[in-house]
């Protein structure tokens, strides 16, 4: 793909997480997984009608008008996260660590770091709005260089978190509190990238420069990029929540795939001759059509005393299948817009009709009902007469924009690198100040920074090599992969670690068992830390790791402990196992002495291998041999 031609330009926006309590409160950065104490409910506190004339993102709230739920925890979040007592003075050890942060990317830090207001329409903060303060500013002096060229930095910001949606449903969301003001520092990059593997090295190397300060939080979630991402003639999305870096490049080369399906439905469209104006359709109700289908989607909705209701789409046939991501049609981008506006569980359309049950015959039937001719297409979704309604409007309105092109959007990155939308993008940051917070002077947080130093990521790994005995390549897999810690502690506290191989159960091991769609999330750092300790004292051999980690991925063993009661072969059996198989290889020890070694190994490892050390089982071949060709001579 010719990425430069197509004037691809991708910017990152990394969220990380800082080791330090609560931005504005004293609570601790504390994730919870218990059920919240107490569930409180709340309208949005800011003004839809006065936003929503102009931002997208507000009016696309005030259509749904939800309910909020905020779930607390009496022990671990206060008042202020509920928004019942203001916030107290900026947390001044965040403040440091984001300067510390600006320093190591010869940021320009600012004199007065002023606490303001981002307006957010989601619920996804209590007040209405989220707390964020500019720290630094970047340009051409703090460039990130990659193999494709240099990504400069634009700003580095310091916010508070927002709170953890549980539920979302078109009535009403649910979020707990927990998460909602731990400090987290927003690195942005001007939207230098325009190759796809370019953005994964520069999000690489930022998080390893984040890392090695050793003040930021780490694990599953505790950094997140977003990536803005458009082509010439598209549209910047703003895909949100990327936490696999390996993922970056394919979300990149997808939605770059995405924008140009769609620019060729938009040339389809206007080739058709079709405008707006094609779109202002009426909705139909077409239950009485539907009501002997033989579809049980269908029968199942109606007995439930849903409605079909359907809408035309004039001049649309066949570009409702049109492939935008693999998998993912032009009729999936209607659909998440039916399913987010009118919470609807998906639509039916002309381009996969006659299909799920429903012939031939009704599709005429719905077809004649809606007057449509030749080239239209048609949508049908099963819902409550309102919510069927929103969700029909939804998908004219998308169909409408794709006469432009490419819209804004909002999308959630999915596993497989696709992305599905998720709301409109907002209009530009509407930020007023927070009058309830001081602006605080840099210069005194600046000189106690600059007095401290810090390990770059090359610093780190340096460290790693001379003091344990690691390879240059296994000491960054380490690094990249948040196990160095583990690591060290396995280390110093297990005299006689064999420090490479255990390097590499952590790294290597891991991602393979991961690849090969073992459950590694059940494999905890107790588990390896046994793991290690039972390795430095010879009681597990390094054959039998894997094995260990596969039962406790699969839940056949609770801990190692449990792995070496069961599986482990006696002393008594080994023996039985090399007798075994020395009388079987009798005439070729005979024939070839001490040189069939390695047979008989081969044949013992079959029996053995994870079980026991293999040092331990070629010492007692040796011997055996040995007094076999003794008691023969
Ligand atoms: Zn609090």
């Amino acid at each position: 793909m010719d990425y430069r031609g197509l004037g691809l330009k991708v910017g990152l926006e990394i969220h990380q997480r800082l080791k330090t309590h609560k931005l504005f409160c004293g609570c601790p950065s504390h994730l919870r997984e218990d059920e919240p104490h107490q569930w409180v409910k709340r309208k949005l506190g800011v003004s839809y009608s006065e936003l929503g004339a102009i931002d997208p993102a507000a009016r696309f709230e005030s259509i749904r008008a939800r309910d909020f739920f905020y779930g607390v925890y009496h022990d671990t979040t206060c008042e202020v996260e509920i928004d019942e007592a203001p916030p107290v003075p900026l947390n001044r050890e965040a403040l440091e660590i984001s300067l510390q942060i600006a320093e190591m990317f010869n940021m320009e830090v600012v004199d007065e770091v002023h606490v303001m207001r981002k307006i957010v329409v989601d619920g996804s903060n209590t007040t209405g709005f989220q707390r964020t303060a500019l720290v630094a500013l970047g340009g051409d002096f703090s460039a990130i260089s990659t193999k494709w060229g240099d990504v400069r930095i634009a700003t580095l910001c310091l916010e508070e978190e927002s709170a953890y949606i549980v539920e979302s449903k078109p009535s009403y969301a649910k979020y707990r509190l927990d998460r909602l003001g731990i400090p987290l520092v927003e690195i942005a990059t001007y939207p230098d990238i325009w190759h796809p593997d370019q953005a994964k090295e520069a999000a690489l190397k930022i998080g390893r420069m984040l890392r090695a300060t050793d003040r930021v939080l780490r694990g599953i979630g505790t950094i997140r990029q977003d990536i803005n991402v458009s082509i010439e003639e598209g549209a910047r999305q703003e895909i949100k929540g990327v936490q696999e870096l390996d993922l970056i490049p394919k979300i990149i080369e997808r939605e770059v795939q995405r924008q140009l399906n769609l620019l060729k439905i938009r040339d389809a469209m206007r080739g058709r001759g079709l405008g707006e104006g094609d779109f202002n359709q009426s909705v139909r109700d077409v239950t009485h059509l539907l009501v002997e289908s033989k579809s049980k989607l269908v029968r199942k909705a109606l007995s439930s005393g849903k409605k079909a209701l359907a809408v035309r789409l004039p001049g649309m046939k066949g570009l409702l299948g049109v492939e935008l991501q693999p998998n993912r049609r032009f009729g999936t981008e209607l659909s998440d817009y039916a399913k987010v506006f009118g919470g609807v569980k998906g639509i039916l359309h002309g381009d996969e009709l006659p299909g799920y049950g429903i012939s031939e015959e009704k599709v005429s039937a719905v077809r004649e009902e809606l007057d449509c001719q030749g080239d239209d297409n048609f949508v049908i979704v099963l819902a409550d007469p309102d919510s069927g309604k929103l969700a029909l409007q939804a998908v004219l309105d998308r169909v409408k924009q794709a006469l432009k092109g490419v819209p804004n959007e909002t999308r959630r990155a999915l596993p497989d690198g696709n992305t599905s939308f998720l709301r409109p993008m907002p209009g530009s940051a509407r930020m007023y100040p927070e009058t309830d917070i001081l602006p605080v002077i840099t210069r005194p947080y600046l000189e106690v920074v600059r007095s401290v130093r810090v390990k770059t990521p090359e610093q780190v790994i340096g460290e790693l090599v001379e003091g344990y005995g690691l390879t240059e390549e296994l000491a960054w897999e380490l690094f990249d992969s948040e196990k160095d810690r583990l690591f060290i502690r396995a280390y110093l506290e297990n005299k006689g670690l064999p420090s490479r191989f255990f390097a590499s159960v952590l790294t290597g091991l891991m991602k393979s068992l991961k690849r090969e769609g073992f459950d590694v999330d059940r494999i905890s750092d107790k588990h390896l830390l046994d793991i290690a300790t039972l390795l430095a004292k010879g009681e597990l051999a390094k054959e039998a790791v894997e094995e260990v980690l596969k039962g406790i991925a699969q839940g056949k063993y609770k801990d190692v402990l449990q792995y070496l009661r069961e599986a482990r072969i006696s002393d008594q059996e080994l023996e039985r196992v090399v007798d075994e198989a020395i009388n079987r290889l009798e005439a070729k020890i005979k024939e070839k002495g001490e040189r069939a070694f390695s047979a008989v190994m081969g044949e013992v490892m079959k029996v053995v291998r994870g079980k026991v050390d293999g040092a331990k089982v070629s010492k007692l071949v040796r011997r055996k041999i040995k007094e076999k060709l003794e008691e023969v001579s």
